[in-house]
């Protein structure tokens, strides 16, 4: 086997002028032990951790109604039905969190499903007129504790 030819300069790791990682300045400082091996590195500055893992990674999504950036499981995901040519598709709830289909994300919460109702957030989120006649009833049969009783 012949190796590819490296894409433009070869990496140089220890070019004079760019500013080094937080880790490499911590192994610098002999503090090589508390970084890596364990996943939970400490910032030499602040003393706090460089980098969660676990929730900076977390995906987050939009809540359609309120507009706030929330952690994907605190949304749930709602799905535009196909339709036929012509007719408005249907926004149902996805309890899966998988159906096909362009989905947008909305709190459990019957007061973000009223704000996405009010300010169109639906048809800005599906890019189109949707059809969100059954869509309440549909998030109080999947999600009964959220999105019933406080009507
Ligand atoms: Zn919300």
């Amino acid at each position: 086997m012949i190796p590819l030819p490296p894409r433009g300069p070869p990496p140089s790791p220890r070019r004079a002028g760019n500013p080094r990682s937080c880790n490499a300045r911590l192994a610098d400082a002999g503090l090589r032990e508390q970084v890596g091996y364990t996943g939970q590195a400490v910032c030499a500055r602040t003393g706090g951790p460089v980098e969660n893992r676990s929730t900076s990674h977390r995906p987050e999504r939009t809540c359609v109604g309120c507009r706030t950036v929330a952690p994907r499981d605190q949304l749930v995901r709602l799905v535009m039905e196909q339709a036929p040519e012509g007719v408005a598709p249907r926004v149902r709830a996805d309890p899966s969190g998988s159906a096909p289909g362009r989905g947008a994300w909305l709190h459990a919460d019957a007061s973000c499903l009223d704000l996405a109702l009010k300010r169109g957030g639906f048809a800005r989120s599906f890019r189109g007129a949707v059809d969100t006649g059954l869509l309440a009833r549909d998030l109080e049969a999947s999600y009964p504790l959220a999105f019933q009783g406080n009507r």
